[in-house]
């Protein structure tokens, strides 16, 4: 393979740094173009001295000058502020494009690099969720490749390597989360420190509390039926608490194919950036005997309201999933400061669905109209919850 200059998006978060730990392991094969973080001054700078890249994105201008100040001795070149994320992107020796920022601000960026004929390692399954089909197109447009990031999408993209024929169906494994088996009363009283705790991932804040919630898969089934081109009841999700079997492909005739390894994120990170190639590592390998059982059972639709929630957005199309998504990612942000409780998240974000009107055929333009739009619909109806 020849050696690959990649672009890591949210370069401090848990997939970025993970990211660098795949990069630092093949340094023959990979050499890092930029480097970009929202607010994490310190790492940021940290990272940059150790893989100096071309250029170095700190969006929080507030932090410009500190980062400016301490590569001034190197070459980097240094940007801050939204739009210097969408430029640093444009970079001519740029390959590869690991988005690894969370929530919707990873849109832009990801349609700047398809557009500038860069591939796509995405972990940031916001894009695909606000504007999956917008971005689906340009993919086709540029003929770029799209590399899920996310281990269950990754699992399905090894799974049909080499099978020129039609899926019947996916599975798209989950965990189940700390609140797996809870009834909708018990979840009335969960905290957020119960909700931060997963039981196999260890991950960013936000992630972690859409895997609480069951969002998470939602946004993942969002995801898979854009990347692979399915219909939604073509995605199906099994509850497999153990994290072994990372997602299922069965086909017309019948067959399954599963993709199975020890829940580790830097597999489907180091694959994104080597396909179709595998590269030898050390990462811990899977012992059958310290896992006499694998489960299944089925997800708790009620109880957990948001992956319900997520296939009627997917089926009613439109702006739909961007609404849900704004609000998601607003509602997850006052869970974490305390100020929704965990159930009053669904409901939240079931009243914005409510209050922001549906529209088809959108623009990049309409669809970060309508995020902007539903993130102050939601913020006002956490507003007058907690006021009265
Ligand atoms: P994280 O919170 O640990 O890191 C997020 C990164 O994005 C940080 O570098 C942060 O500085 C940057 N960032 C945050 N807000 C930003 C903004 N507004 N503009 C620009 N940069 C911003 O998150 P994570 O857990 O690494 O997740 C990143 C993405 O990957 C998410 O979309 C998540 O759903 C997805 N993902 C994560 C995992 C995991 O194991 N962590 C697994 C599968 C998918
Ligand atoms: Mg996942």
């Amino acid at each position: 393979m020849k050696k690959k200059n990649i672009a890591i998006l949210g370069s401090t978060g848990s997939i970025g740094t993970q990211a660098l730990d795949v990069v630092r392991a093949f340094p023959e094969k990979f050499s890092v173009s930029v480097l970009t973080a929202g607010n994490n001054v310190s790492l940021l700078i940290e990272q940059a001295l150790a893989f100096l890249p071309k250029i170095v994105v700190i969006v929080n201008e507030k932090h410009y000058a500190t980062v400016k100040e301490a590569l001034a001795a190197t070459s980097i070149c240094v940007m801050s502020g939204e739009s210097a994320l969408v430029e640093a992107v444009e970079l001519q020796e740029i390959d590869v494009v690991l988005n690894a920022i969370v929530g919707s601000a990873g849109l832009k960026p990801t349609v700047r690099a398809i557009q500038k004929g860069k591939d796509i390692a995405l972990a940031n399954k916001e894009t695909l969720v606000v504007a999956g089909e917008l971005i689906m197109g340009l993919v086709e447009q540029h003929n770029v490749k799209m590399l899920p990031v996310d281990s269950e999408h990754s699992a399905i993209f090894q799974c049909l390597v080499g099978e020129p024929s039609p899926i019947e169906k996916i599975y798209l494994t989950a965990s189940g989360g700390p609140f797996r088996g809870m009834s909708t009363q018990e979840l009335e009283s969960v905290t957020l420190a119960q909700a931060l705790k997963h039981p196999n991932w260890s991950m960013g804040a936000k992630i972690t509390i859409d895997s609480a919630s069951l969002m998470n898969k939602g946004l993942e089934v969002i995801e898979a039926k854009w990347l692979f081109g399915l219909e939604p009841n073509q995605v199906d999700v099994i509850v497999h608490p153990q994290s072994i079997i990372h997602s299922l492909v069965q086909f017309e005739d019948g067959s399954m194919k599963a993709q199975m390894g020890l829940p580790d994120m830097k597999l489907p990170i180091q694959y994104a950036l080597t396909y179709p190639n595998r590269f030898k590592n050390d990462f811990k390998r899977f012992n059958f005997v310290d896992y006499p059982s694998l489960t299944f059972e089925k997800p708790d639709l009620e109880s957990f309201r948001n992956l319900q929630i997520a296939y009627d957005t997917l089926a009613a199309g439109g702006n739909r999933c961007c609404v849900m998504n704004a609000a998601n990612e607003v509602v997850v942000e006052a869970f974490l400061k305390n100020e929704v409780s965990f159930l009053g998240m669904s409901s939240i974000i079931e009243e914005t669905l409510c209050q922001v009107k549906n529209q088809y055929n959108l623009s990049l333009e309409d669809y970060i109209a309508f995020d902007s739009e539903s993130r102050r619909v939601a913020r006002n109806l956490i507003f007058n919850t907690v006021k009265h």
